[in-house]
Parts: structure tokens; sequence; C-alpha cells
């Protein structure tokens, strides 16, 4: 049988060039997939490319254009990448038409939420300054909050209901959920949304952390790109 392709998202790094981590990689190689990365291009082209993938994979990155969500950017929104924005928000909406397997993973989570009619906070500290501390500044995979994992949602099914200690690498947040998609995580105790998905796609999840970051350190996450393949 051959094996599954994956598209994964990318951003722009310095000096022109089209960066990914290798952890995202890493993760859908280790799952026995192909992964294959995907440079922001023509917002026409997404559902070309779409037809010729088994699933999808929005990745990490800067912060979302706020002008997508009808607001004037905050002081700390940094490194807005028009061009990147428009392609994976036409990648999301094809691959939902398609029904085509999503996962989003941090940034992928807010432009999944943007794309489908959502709102983000800019800036957690300034605009929530109660919340705990969502932007490590350790190692990338440190565990620095829990989140609580709703029952009876997909996310339970993959990982457990209840309480879950996670990485966590953002300053930015959902802030009123799109139509259409269920919350089914937030971190503990200020309650900012950690996961989303929705019932009426054969797989749609998002998650506000960084599973990848595991992928050669322990099995606990594994599970989200093991079903992202079989879905
Ligand atoms: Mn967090």
């Amino acid at each position: 049988m051959s094996r599954k392709v994956v598209g994964l998202s990318a951003g722009f790094g310095a000096a022109g060039a089209v960066v990914l981590r290798c952890t995202y990689v890493d993760s859908i190689s280790q799952a026995g997939a192909v992964p294959v990365i995907l440079p922001p291009g023509a917002p026409e082209s997404a559902a070309d490319v779409l037809a010729r993938l088994d699933a999808l994979m929005i990745t990490g990155g800067d912060d979302v254009d706020p002008a997508l969500y009808g607001a004037s950017a905050h002081p700390a929104t940094t490194h807005v990448s028009r061009g990147r924005d428009d392609f994976e928000i036409a990648l999301i909406k094809a691959a939902l038409a398609r029904d085509l397997p999503l996962l989003c993973i941090c940034r992928g989570l807010q432009i999944l939420n943007v794309a489908l009619g959502g709102t983000l906070y800019q800036d957690i500290p300034s605009e929530l300054p109660g919340a705990v501390r969502h932007r490590g500044d350790g190692a990338r995979h440190e565990k620095i909050h829990d989140v609580e994992i709703a029952p009876d949602t997909l996310l339970a099914a993959l990982l457990g209901a209840g309480c879950l200690a996670v990485n966590s690498l953002h300053h930015q947040a959902i802030r009123d959920v799109a139509p259409g998609l269920a919350v089914s995580a937030r971190a503990i105790p200020d309650g900012i949304v950690e996961a989303v998905e929705s019932p009426a796609q054969r797989f749609l999840l998002g998650v506000q952390w960084h599973p990848e970051e595991f992928w050669n350190r322990e099995d606990v996450f594994r599970p989200l790109f093991d079903a992202l393949i079989k879905a």
C-alpha cells in the first residue's frame, strides 16, 4: 500500500527563505506518511494542491494579520505576512470543502478560527493580564501549563479527557470562537482556548500547543499525528 502524503504549510524566514521546523516533518514521517512542504503561494492554487494530498497540517508561525478579523494592529502584533495568511486560509477552506483530514497547530489553530469567522486576542499578557504564562522562554518542549480536555470529544478520544500538561509558545489566542468550531480544551486556570474541533468534518482538530516538539521525546501526543494519517 502506498504511503499517504501530507501537506505542511510553511512560513517565510530570513533572506527570503521558506521555513518550517523539522519537528513537524519528523512527526509526519514517524506516523508513516510522506510530508510535503507547501510554500505560501497563490490562493487560487490551493484547491489544485489539495487534490494531490491525503491530509493537511497548518503549522505554527508568526501573527495573523488582524485586518482579517476586523481589528487594528496591537503594538505587540509583529511579523505579519498577508501572503502566508491568504494562502493558508485558502488551503483551510479547500480542505474543509473536500472533507480532507486537517490538523492545525498553534498559529494554525488561530488562522483556522479566523478563516471561519472568529477573532483573536493579539497579546495575552496585555489583553488578559490574569492569564498564566503561555509563551515559554525555555526549551520548546517545556510543559508550562495544564489544559482541561472536555469529555466526549475527538481530542479526548485521542489523548484522554481531563488534565494534561502541555508546552506553550504563543502570545495570541482565540477570542471569539468561529461558528462551526467546538472548544475541546481550555488552559487551566485562565480558560484560554487550547483546542477546537468540528464533529461535522471527517477529521478537524486544532491545538494551541506544540505536540510536534515531542516526536522524539515521548509518545503522549503521537495519537494526534497517527489519527490524522488514519482518518
Ligand atoms: Mn497555552
